[in-house]
């Protein structure tokens, strides 16, 4: 009862309070205006045949059409996907082709885009705000019975370790990760924040679009992201929280911008989506700034844990504690449970989990089991019970019997000064099984020489690297992570 009545006096939805805010136009929508608008898509959605269960997806850049779409979808029972507009063609055949969306709203941008996949859907434009009073529609009696469990939303995942694959969101797991976070993470009516994270990834709809806006917040969206813009809008906007990921920090903290800016309204930044450089937490740390990790995937939340911004500078690497309402267990290979700082897998299990993947039952059973969710990453607990994610299992090395944890290694590298981002991963080799390779990237000059006398004043002679390639650049996936496997396949290759 205390936690509903406190619940109560944080979330404050008042038909008139701002709730959406366009970045580019400035257009902004009330709470009633945004539930009108869902009203007149979801009307329209019936009048095209739409009924519960059917799939409706999204291809555009942040825009108030996707919470058209996502609210309508609501209402009927329908299926809401976002799709992601970075994937090729072929990718984005093989979800199109997985998913079967009934309706397609598609911004100019990406109309060609679709015209190359044969989609056989209904093409909705959605060529500015007002795209919504084109379309011709009958009135409906549009709410239709639900339960929690029943789908709301299908993403994609970053398919960092494999096909995207469709994660099934139900009604249940958007509402208490919502909830979760609203309460574990202190939001209420007065929070603004800034949304340039892509909204077809659950880092752009879930870490706070959607818990906003159940407190009665306000989401400013953002089509696009340049690291000058987005600091000049979260002063513009007077935002009071935001999510970014790691590479967008990287090119924040750079700009003249950043440190020069004060940030007077903003109650925390926040980084998620794939290990945070050291010298990002240090660098709002010297300005005085509050700044938190958290950790989350598409298929639990995505939000798992807290910890307080003033205890994240003393605990830096660690995503907290386990989030209010969400259960973890740290399982060791052996399948027992970790003990204080040792290294296991995260299992994990609440409201906020996905339901199952889309067309693919083994893929869930291998999930999902006994109700909990294997996460695939490893971590370790303190023994003050904040959480560190020491990497993911897939890519965890192991050289000559020892097991290798490559974050530690990349910590260390992107601790010197001349290294810009670097990446460890291991490839084959006859005598070690797999050999400990660095991948880096440079601020300045330096040699393979140079970088193995560096890792040997730290680490361990087996966690040295045994091997450094020097790239331009590192290959990122479709959002954003460094793409491990693609040099594992390029650089396996190279050693044959
Ligand atoms: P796929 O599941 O298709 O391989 P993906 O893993 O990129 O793609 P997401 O759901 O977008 O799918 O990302 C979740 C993963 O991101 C987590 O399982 C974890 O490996 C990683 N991650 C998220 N936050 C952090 C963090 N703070 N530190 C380290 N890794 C993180």
């Amino acid at each position: 009862h205390a936690n509903m009545d406190w619940l109560q006096s944080r979330v404050n939805i008042s038909p008139d309070a701002q709730a959406v805010i366009d970045a580019v136009t400035d257009d902004s929508w009330t709470y009633k205006e945004l539930y009108e608008r869902a009203n007149i898509i979801a009307n329209y959605f019936v009048t095209k045949g739409v009924i519960k269960g059917d799939r409706v997806a999204i291809l555009a850049p942040n825009h108030i059409g996707y919470l058209d779409f996502f609210f309508a979808c609501m209402q009927i029972g329908a299926i809401f996907i976002p799709l992601n507009w970075r994937l090729g063609n072929n990718e984005l055949t093989y979800v199109l082709q997985d998913s079967k969306p009934k309706l397609l709203g598609v911004s100019p941008d990406f109309k060609e885009k679709v015209n190359q996949t044969n989609v056989d859907a209904e093409i909705i434009e959605i060529a500015s705000n007002d795209y919504y009073k084109h379309l011709t529609y009958e009135r409906h009696d549009v709410f239709v019975e639900l339960k929690e469990e029943d789908p709301l939303a299908m993403i994609y995942t970053g398919g960092t370790t494999g096909k995207p694959k469709g994660v099934v969101l139900s009604h249940r797991s958007i509402l208490w990760n919502a909830l979760n976070t609203i309460v574990s993470w202190d939001l209420s009516a007065k929070d603004v924040t800034l949304i340039t994270t892509p909204m077809f990834h659950t880092g752009g709809l879930n870490v706070y679009t959607l818990p906003l806006l159940l407190a009665g917040g306000t989401v400013v969206l953002s089509p696009d992201f340049y690291p000058e813009k987005a600091v000049h809008d979260l002063i513009k906007y007077r935002c009071t929280v935001v999510l970014f990921v790691p590479t967008m920090y990287h090119m924040i903290i750079q700009t003249k911008e950043f440190q020069e800016a004060t940030f007077p309204d903003m109650r925390v930044f926040v980084s998620g989506g794939a290990p945070c450089p050291h010298r990002i937490y240090e660098a709002f740390h010297e300005k005085g700034i509050a700044f938190k990790e958290g950790y989350g995937l598409t298929e639990a939340g995505p939000n798992n844990f807290y910890i307080a911004p003033e205890e994240a500078i003393h605990k830096i690497g660690s995503v907290g504690k386990p989030m209010m309402f969400n259960d973890i267990k740290i399982v060791k290979d052996d399948g027992t449970v970790a003990k204080a700082n040792e290294v296991g897998e995260l299992v994990l299990r609440g409201y906020h989990a996905f339901e199952y993947y889309w067309n693919k039952p083994e893929e869930t059973a291998e999930v999902i089991r006994d109700g909990w969710i294997h996460t695939g990453d490893l971590v370790k607990q303190d023994h003050d019970g904040y959480v560190f994610i020491v990497g993911r299992k897939k890519d965890m090395i192991i050289s000559g019997g020892e097991n290798v944890y490559p974050l530690e290694i990349e910590h260390w590298l992107e601790a010197n000064e001349r290294i810009n981002e670097a990446a460890v991963v291991g490839l084959p080799d006859e005598k070690w099984g797999e050999i400990v390779t660095a991948f880096v990237s440079l601020k300045a000059d330096v040699t393979e020489e140079e970088l193995k006398e560096y890792c040997n004043q730290k680490l361990t002679r087996y966690k040295v690297p045994k091997k450094f390639y020097i790239l331009e650049e590192l290959p990122k996936t479709h959002v954003g992570k460094i793409n491990k496997a693609l040099l594992k396949e390029k650089y396996s290759l190279d050693q044959e």
